[in-house]
């Protein structure tokens, strides 16, 4: 179904994002993490394409595979900055071909080398722009509870988000967050800018304070300070920080219910067991 059809119930949808693995062995491991999660009757999956902006043509075979294996929608994630006008076309008809309905529309992060920038799309809302003349397709954006990285102020980012919003974009999928007040906060920035499609939120249950690490280091995420002490005191223990992630975002989710969001997006990092326990903790 179309996101723009999707996010009009009364009912939070849940969805779940997952990447593309690199080998066999990790593709049939994450068949396996799929057919746990379908269980929880996910509204679609989507799926990212390439971190740092790099190509993946590995993802797009694996798009393919999903689609025959899986039996709920995929949103692929389709980046633009390393990408030619040209390699953008086949593309859009290979996910035509596909009978995609929903894209996730995005900038993409710099490419480590500068060369791969292709200058053709700048930002998100040329690209969202672009897909409305050539398809039919729903298209999503992202969207920064705290600002973008690069952004000078939240204030600046939302204006830069409504240009995104304008071109056409029918939803708007958040970076994950730890602070609901922050996410609370955001809607109600975005109402007053004249932002009205649906807001989705963006949950990660911890499951390592490695990957914590990684992911703050890399985007403006506040972790709250009672989190960040228990999982530095016990960094080790792996169970224990995986238990406590799924604590944490149980107490999370079930306020955001509270507050009846349209939606909840879980980066299950591939992964079903963290997720799996906190649906089963709030549905
Ligand atoms: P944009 O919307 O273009 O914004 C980027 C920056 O430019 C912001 O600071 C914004 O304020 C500013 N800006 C935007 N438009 C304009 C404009 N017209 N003029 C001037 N400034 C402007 N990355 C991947 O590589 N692969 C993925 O699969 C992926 N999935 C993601 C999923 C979600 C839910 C989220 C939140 C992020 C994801 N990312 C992914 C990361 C994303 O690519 C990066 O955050 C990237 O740096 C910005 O992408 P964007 O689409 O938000 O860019």
């Amino acid at each position: 179904m179309k996101i723009r059809k999707l996010y009009k119930s009364e009912k939070t949808v849940i969805s779940f994002e997952i990447f593309p693995p690199d080998c066999e062995e990790k593709f049939s491991r994450l068949n396996n993490e799929i057919t746990v999660l379908s269980s929880y009757t996910p509204a679609f999956f989507s799926l990212t394409c390439g971190a740092s902006g790099k190509k993946n043509s590995y993802s797009k075979n694996i798009l393919e595979r999903l689609n025959t294996h899986v039996k709920t929608d995929i949103m692929p994630h389709f980046t633009c900055i390393s990408c030619s006008k040209s390699e953008i076309d086949s593309r859009i008809e290979f996910l035509k071909s596909q009978k995609i309905e929903n894209i996730l529309a995005l900038r993409g992060d710099f490419p480590e080398n500068t060369n791969e920038i292709c200058k053709e799309f700048c930002h998100a809302n040329e690209l969202v722009e672009y897909l409305k003349t050539k398809t039919d397709f729903s298209i999503a954006v992202a969207g920064y509870p705290e600002g973008h990285i690069e952004s000078p102020s939240i204030k600046k980012d939302i204006e830069n988000l409504k240009k995104k919003i304008d071109a056409g974009a029918d939803a708007i999928f958040t970076q994950m967050f730890f602070i609901n007040n922050k996410f609370f906060s955001y809607l109600e920035n975005l109402e007053n800018a004249g932002i009205n499609v649906p807001v989705i939120a963006g949950i990660m249950p911890v499951i390592s304070a490695k990957q914590l690490d990684k992911m703050t280091q890399l985007a403006r995420i506040t972790v709250p300070s009672a989190l960040k002490d228990k999982i530095q005191t016990h960094a080790a223990d792996k169970n224990y920080i995986k238990n406590l992630g799924i604590e944490f975002s149980t107490a999370q989710c079930k306020e955001l219910l509270e507050n009846k969001i349209k939606g909840l997006h879980f980066f299950t990092l591939n992964r079903a067991y963290s997720t799996s326990k906190i649906l089963d903790n709030i549905l």
